[in-house]
């Protein structure tokens, strides 16, 4: 199934340059594990950028600055190396079979949270949210994975920074759409919402915030000074 909700254009281009941090640049690496749409933009992007280089006349730059192209692109993660080793071909449709544990975290994220999602330390928040933390070294960012109980919702919130949530199993709704495996989804400060866990199975997600979400509504105004979400 195509995914419906791809990441902004500015982010991929972000990714393609190797300008995003750590995070982010997760988040973007799982996505195009599953969408081969974006994974086609990056590669032109990047095409772009080697072009746009070999423009660049000799002359121009002092010798430092060559250097440090150079040395940049020694750090710059190959396409190959990006490039997921795990496919859609041999992943059963999520619609249609029961997915196997391992096979919802795509290759990227497997290199950092470890191939069995039922071993990490998942942490209770309220009764229907359990969340993991993920890269607790970058500075600015929560990176956690979400479940969300078949059917439950996510508080209302709203944001002070910028939210990036990548659907991995199952799906969940807000007033924006509906996203599933492979969907992202950007929500900031002019955002609130309630996201709802689709009925057919819990939804597991990769959130990435790079300010803390403010809860909306009654309730919520006094979850804020409990709940560090
Ligand atoms: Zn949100």
């Amino acid at each position: 199934m195509m995914v419906q909700h791809r990441p902004p254009e500015e982010l991929l281009l972000d990714y393609a340059a190797g300008n995003l941090p750590e995070p982010l640049s997760l988040l973007v690496a799982a996505h195009l594990t599953v969408c081969p749409e974006s994974r086609r933009e990056v590669r032109a992007l990047e095409n772009v950028g080697a072009a746009l280089l070999e423009d660049i006349e000799p002359a121009e730059m002092s010798d430092g600055a060559l250097d440090s192209v150079l040395a940049r692109l020694d750090e710059m993660p190959t396409a190959e190396t990006r490039r997921p080793r795990t496919h859609a071909r041999s992943r059963p449709d999520p619609d249609q079979s029961p997915t196997a544990e391992r096979t919802i975290l795509p290759a990227p994220l497997r290199a950092v949270a470890g191939e069995d999602l039922a071993a990490l330390p998942w942490r209770q928040r309220g009764g229907s949210v359990s969340e993991v933390d993920l890269l607790p070294d970058c500075p600015g960012y929560r990176t956690r994975l979400l479940r969300i109980r078949a059917g439950a919702g996510v508080p209302a919130h709203t944001h002070d920074g910028r939210e990036f949530t990548l659907v991995l199993d199952g799906s969940f709704s807000d007033h924006t759409g509906r996203y599933a495996r492979g969907d992202v989804a950007v929500a900031d400060s002019e955002v609130t919402h309630h996201p709802v866990a689709g009925k057919e199975r819990d939804c597991i997600c990769l959130a990435v915030t790079d300010a803390p979400l403010r809860m909306t509504g009654p309730l919520g105004r006094i979850l804020n000074h409990f709940i560090d979400m």
